[in-house]
């Protein structure tokens, strides 16, 4: 589901002595099917244009279009709207109040749908989703690690099938294995769930793994948008205007300032060694010739 913001502002206590303008002439298409990365600076926008597409403030100026949905018009379909989209706030888990998975990812359905009787089927199969099998069901949501916690909480918002998901720091706070598996969940909700996926972050080398664009805003402005490896192409940009940039771009562009050598695209750290050693075998076969 496509997100388009057409010249959005917003202010904070709008027309007040005290307005504080939080976004500034956003012209930006998120389009379906994506990952979709949002960074900057602390203050820069993030969480605000999070709260317009999730339609809990409106734009004091411009419009916002979610896919058939238009947020500025007086007779838009909220709880409609509610299924379509699907937040997952920082921490969603410190929200969890029941005493089992099945009743805490069950709990929006029951509530929207008090009349479907497939609700433990539904629950199974975005279980599934997140890569958690049935025997979770029975399990208390406390009992959990860290990384099931966070993949139970988005299995709680995928229940109601949105087309599009928003999440906010979604990696916060999970160990590097639990990381590393909810980044294979987030691509595979992409490719074989056709979800667009929105994600706000400060952890850009986890975003540069799985993400395909960016928007880097800095005090309620974009900065640069677009596919990842534009974005990233310019990294005094970004530490210009305070972005965080991803490890492996900064070593990249270190070796190839230094060296001259384009390494090309790597993922991540591994992919950089992996790289490195292989162009230093090209190299001594070059110098034994
Ligand atoms: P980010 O999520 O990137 O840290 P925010 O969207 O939270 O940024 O904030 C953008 C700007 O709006 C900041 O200057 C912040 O101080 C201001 N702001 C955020 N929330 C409020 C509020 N409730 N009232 C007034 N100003 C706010
Ligand atoms: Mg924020």
């Amino acid at each position: 589901m496509e997100v388009i913001f057409k010249d959005v502002s917003f202010s904070y206590n709008y027309k007040m002595e005290n307005e504080k303008v939080a976004l500034k002439n956003i012209n930006l298409c998120f389009e379906s099917n994506l990952i979709h990365g949002i960074i900057g600076p602390i203050g820069s926008g993030k969480s605000t244009m999070l709260e317009l597409m999730n339609g809990i403030s409106l734009p004091t100026k411009g419009e916002i279009i979610i896919g058939k949905y238009n947020l500025n018009k007086k007779n838009f379909n909220f709880n409609k709207f509610r299924y379509d989209v699907g937040l997952v706030y920082q921490f969603p888990e410190k929200q969890f109040f029941c005493n089992t998975v099945g009743e805490e990812v069950a709990f929006a359905e029951k509530i929207f749908s008090p009349k479907n009787k497939n609700i433990k089927s539904k629950v199974i199969k975005v279980l599934k989703m997140v890569g958690l099998d049935e025997s979770y069901i029975s399990r208390s949501p406390f009992s959990l690690n860290g990384g099931e916690k966070r993949r139970v909480a988005i299995a709680s918002v995928l229940i109601s099938n949105p087309k599009l998901l928003i999440m906010d720091e979604p990696t916060i706070g999970l160990d590097n294995n639990s990381k590393k598996r909810l980044m294979r969940m987030l691509k595979k909700l992409k490719t074989m769930y056709s979800k667009t996926i929105i994600i706000v972050t400060h952890d850009v080398d986890m975003l540069y793994e799985i993400v395909d664009n960016v928007v880097v805003l800095n005090k309620g402005e974009v900065v640069v948008e677009g596919n990842k490896l534009n974005v990233f192409a310019n990294v005094e940009l970004l530490e210009k205007n305070k972005a965080p940039v991803p490890n492996v771009v900064k070593v990249e562009k270190m070796i190839y300032d230094k060296t001259g050598i384009d390494l090309g695209y790597l993922p991540d750290m591994n992919s950089l060694v992996r790289a490195i050693k292989e162009t230093k075998e090209e190299l001594e076969v070059v110098s034994y010739e």
